[in-house]
């Protein structure tokens, strides 16, 4: 079992060993799932949010200045519409953290799953929540959560996130006991960070018993206390993936579209790294134009771009992984 020390020369790599590495990923990736790379689609649903994260637009101090949106339960369920349109069957909800969402997407979760007659995965990422509102998601028919700790390092954390990673981590064991399947992930290239930081946070995720780990290169975004803040290393992050595929082989790890946002080819070498997850955009425009998780100018995932990238890296598209799959007992990875 890979151990923080492996992980870290693992990340230092680069050149032809860094290749080897990235080919070694692949490789895995293969073994457990074939040459394949999960589709999603992705409706954002406010960029309302009560926490003051110091590297988001959406933070809590910017609320009056951004034109604020929350879709409606109807509009996700015509999102969803589109999504199945478009042949994908997982539905990803992702917004900030306001308590306001629990309810709106409980009531369309039921609608959604008759649509597909019942045969869709259910993805959320809507923050911290009381344990009995992510078992009222649940019980509506919610599949996976994804919840980000960003830094497993417990000062870090609170400096940019100013809550504590406890509350966290809380939360993330309440999603893993109602039987989840549940993401976490990590930013790199936060202040102060090191090799060794990044390469807790894999393993830390590991001994959590996670599904799905994600790591997304910082991308500094304007009005925010960050703003000047170099970005995140692009090649550092490619060995993070590939860490990440090695530490824990059969992880949903997204190609992010913070790659691409910092590197033209990054999702498509996030992908070459041993990544296995595209999330397409279907937010409608209006409103995707007020989402500002990297500022006004991110990178949008559309469905042609997807479809062209996977093509390219030699893998063909599928759908969820977890449907058809025994629920898991809580702590059953751990
Ligand atoms: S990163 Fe998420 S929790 Fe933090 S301010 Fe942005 S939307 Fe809110």
């Amino acid at each position: 079992m890979l151990d923080v020390q492996d992980v870290s020369e693992l990340l230092a790599l680069r050149g032809p060993e860094q290749e080897e590495l990235f080919a070694r990923a692949r490789l895995k990736r293969t073994e457990v799932f074939g040459a394949e790379v999960v589709v999603r689609g992705v409706t954002e649903i406010t960029n309302q949010c009560r926490v003051n994260c110091e590297f988001c637009p959406m933070r809590r101090d910017n609320t009056r200045a951004n034109t604020g949106f929350r879709l409606g339960s109807d509009d996700l369920v015509d999102v969803a519409a589109a999504i199945k349109a478009s042949g994908i069957d997982v539905v990803f909800f992702q917004g900030g953290e306001v308590p306001q969402t629990t309810r709106v997407v409980g009531e369309a979760i039921p609608r959604i799953r008759e649509m597909y007659g019942d045969d869709v995965e259910i993805l959320l990422n809507l923050g911290n929540k009381r344990r009995d509102e992510y078992e009222y998601l649940r019980e509506q028919g919610a599949t996976s959560y994804i919840l980000k700790y960003e830094t497993s390092d417990p000062r870090l954390n609170e400096e940019m996130r100013h809550e504590t990673l406890e509350s966290r981590l809380t939360c993330l064991q309440d999603l893993l006991d109602l039987g989840y399947r549940v993401g976490t992930g990590s930013i790199i290239g936060l202040p102060g960070q090191d090799l060794r930081s990044v390469a807790r946070d894999i393993v830390f995720a590991r001994d959590l018993g996670v599904h799905m780990c994600s790591v997304a290169p910082f991308v500094p975004a304007p009005d925010t206390p960050l703003a000047g803040h170099p970005g995140g290393d692009v090649e550092l992050t490619l060995n993070a993936i590939a860490a990440s595929r090695l530490v824990q082989p059969d992880w949903l790890i997204p190609a992010v579209s913070a790659l691409s946002k910092r590197a033209g080819e990054g999702q498509h070498r996030g992908l070459m790294a041993g990544a296995n997850v595209i999330t397409i955009n279907f937010t409608p425009e209006e409103q995707r134009d007020r989402y500002l998780i990297y500022g006004r100018e991110r990178f949008v995932v559309k469905r042609d771009y997807a479809t062209r990238l996977i093509t390219q890296t030699g893998l063909t598209p599928r759908g969820s992984v977890f449907l058809g799959q025994p629920v898991p007992e809580a702590g059953d990875r751990a």
